[in-house]
């Protein structure tokens, strides 16, 4: 005879697999759900009938095809709480409220600088997770956490992020900071991870089990999930793809090291071949002007405009920006193997001249048997990728648990 405990995790067991499947499946019956968990019809409606009661799961009706009678189908109900996910970026800060359903129903998005310092931007941040909160209140009760991306290395068990080069940024407790402002379970992730994430639950690879995610912003970043988790290395700070060498004698990186591909992919790179082909390999633009001492009077979206009127500098700028992302992926396809590779970012605002040199380089340069079946595409989800990653970390993490969602009950 079972004694206790064993009935309790055999009840959780089942709880977790009836709510998998409504969260993936949904619209379900109580049928289907019976059918698919190979549950008896009583032990499915008991759970079905707890999670309609506390507001998580909603009852339909419908119009069943084959007998024309009226059947009831469940759903996640959208009004059963909301998150919040956020994005301190190196120049932004993006917010946004979910529902219960994962659909966002607010957001906005504010510049900053990061030469601003760290508690000026800290304190948009709180104002614009407070702004979040109080959209999400409006329409829902229950607030079930607020997950933070930020370019850097997070070490996620503390929720402290340790390093974020690029802001300047070390050993900050973003958890317990945000806690102690809003008094709401906080996930903090790296923003590459979130994006991956994001991407994995809501976007381009729902369905994908193995695929990398890389984003060329301000700096090079990268999420790597295989076999449908996300890697993260012995201490958490795995897929650090930008910071990969290149050249141990390159260029000084905002890491600290030399001749990282953070340095010759993104944005910024780009802005600094075309400098570079004007004043050292005498390259002539119509539309990009360096002044005397070699300063760019362009930034990256003139050099983008420039290559769609067929400038020859911007397009070989592009295209040698593209080989070194192209060999970054070649090498990525060659050690994990994945069926889809995600670029992000900005860098994506010129996919039309990057992507088809990164197929490229991949094409000569992976192994032919890792390239199999492999599909090189965009974020689909840009530029929500990385905050609909937070909410991930909050609503598909948790919400098997129904021992974790009665905590809400309020
Ligand atoms: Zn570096």
């Amino acid at each position: 005879m079972k004694n206790t405990a064993d009935q309790n995790l055999m009840r959780r067991m089942n709880n977790k697999t009836v709510i998998d499947l409504l969260r993936k499946e949904a619209p379900l019956s109580r049928a289907n759900l019976s059918t698919l968990t190979g549950l008896n019809r009583s032990t499915v409606s008991s759970i079905i009938d707890d999670l309609i009661n506390e507001g998580w799961v909603t009852e339909t009706t419908y119009q069943s095809d084959k007998v024309g009678r009226p059947g009831l189908l469940l759903e996640i109900n959208p009004s059963g709480g909301f998150a919040i996910g956020v994005e301190i970026g190196v120049d932004f800060i993006l917010a946004i409220c979910v529902d219960f359903s994962a659909k966002i129903t607010w957001h906005k998005r504010i510049e900053t600088d990061p030469d601003e310092g760290k508690t000026e931007i800290l304190g948009k941040a709180f104002k614009l997770t407070a702004e979040a909160i109080e959209a999400g209140k409006t329409n829902y009760s229950r607030p079930l956490g607020i997950g933070i991306a930020i370019p850097g290395l997070v070490d996620v068990h503390e929720g402290v992020l340790k390093n974020a080069p690029n802001l300047h940024w070390y050993d900050v407790p973003l958890r317990l900071i945000w806690t102690q402002q809003f008094n709401i379970p906080v996930y903090v992730e790296n923003e590459a991870n979130a994006a991956a994430l994001g991407e994995f639950h809501y976007g381009a690879a729902r369905g994908i089990n193995n695929l990398i995610y890389i984003a060329a912003g301000y700096g090079l970043g990268s999420g790597i999930i295989i076999d449908g988790n996300l890697l993260r290395g012995n201490k958490g700070y795995a897929a650090e793809v930008g910071h990969m060498t290149c050249d141990p004698d390159g260029e000084m990186c905002n890491c600290g090291k030399r001749g990282c591909y953070e340095t010759l992919i993104g944005p910024r790179a780009v802005v600094k071949r075309v400098k570079k082909i004007i004043a050292d390999e005498g390259g002539d633009s119509t539309f990009l002007h360096t002044t005397k001492n070699g300063q760019a009077v362009f930034g990256y979206d003139a050099v983008v405009d420039a290559a769609k009127h067929a400038d020859q500098v911007a397009l070989t700028a592009l295209e040698n920006v593209g080989k070194s992302l192209g060999v970054v992926v070649s090498n990525l396809v060659n050690v994990f193997n994945p069926k889809m590779v995600i670029l992000g970012g900005a860098l994506n605002y010129a996919k039309d001249y990057i992507q088809p040199v990164v197929k490229e380089v991949v094409k000569a340069n992976a192994l032919e048997l890792c390239q199999q079946d492999l599909e090189i595409t965009n974020s689909q989800l840009d530029p929500y990728s990385s905050v609909m990653g937070t909410i991930s970390m909050i609503l598909e993490k948790n919400f098997s648990d129904l021992e974790w969602l009665r905590k809400f009950n309020y």
